[in-house]
């Protein structure tokens, strides 16, 4: 995997500004595995996504994270330290659709395409259960039950074959006590670094072309600390 550079960091988050932050992922999750064909990433488990992007920030930016996660009782807002290679022990590493059974119905893991299909569904309980009808290998004539009834026992099976799908964190508010466990997104965090790594780029290849007359590739060309003191001089 290689480190992005500068011109890739602006690269990445020219093509990435507009999309829908699934595909933001498949577009980061393309820079992690470019030995891999990009027309496969929408059926990849999402665990292998999650994965490729967790090592892809630990390459890029290093592996201690600062989460801000705003308490679901009392707004307060916290700042959590995570590691990458803590998030990443002991995951299954599943980059083949993984299958399972529950009531006699087969069912394979959700991919980024299955949580597209579902994203305009407000309803989350709605959107779980269309979630599950689409990564069902049988076609039921009728189902009595219905899909609803065995969400929980299907979700369980999906964590325990790809543990990395939905990365959660046990968190307590440290204002009001309250404790739960806090959805963590790879994808967003790391769409989110990159896209202020490149704006405060682009503010400084402003400063120095504005005050030189320099092209962004040979702004890039400089050295870090040769960067910073022309930065100094032009009073950034
Ligand atoms: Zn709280």
């Amino acid at each position: 995997m290689q480190v992005l550079g500068e011109a890739e960091i602006l690269a990445l988050w020219e093509r990435g500004l507009a999309r829908h932050p699934i595909d933001r992922g498949l577009l980061l999750y393309a820079w992690a595995r470019p030995d891999l064909p990009s027309s496969s990433f929408p059926d990849l488990p999402l665990g292998a996504i999650n994965r490729a992007l967790l090592r892809l920030r630990e390459i890029c930016f290093g592996p201690r994270i600062i989460a801000c996660i705003d308490c679901e009782h009392c707004g307060t807002r916290m700042e959590v330290a995570l590691d990458t290679g803590q998030l990443l022990a002991g995951i299954n590493e599943v980059d083949t659709p993984a299958e399972f059974e529950v009531s006699s119905l087969r069912f394979r893991v959700p991919c980024s395409r299955d949580l597209a299909a579902v994203s305009g569904e407000l309803d989350i309980n709605a959107a779980a259960v269309k979630l599950l009808e689409r990564c069902c290998l049988d076609r039921p004539e009728k189902m009595d039950a219905g899909f609803a009834n065995i969400l929980a026992e299907a979700e369980a099976a999906m964590e325990n074959l790809d543990p990395a799908a939905e990365i959660n964190l046990s968190v307590s508010c440290e204002d009001c006590g309250h404790s739960w466990l806090a959805d963590f997104n790879i994808g967003t965090l790391l769409w989110d670094e990159i896209d202020v790594r490149a704006r405060a780029l682009i503010a400084e290849v402003h400063s120095l072309a504005q005050a030189y007359g320099w092209t962004e590739p040979e702004i890039f060309a400089l050295s870090p600390q040769r960067r910073a003191a022309y930065l100094d001089m032009v009073g950034v």
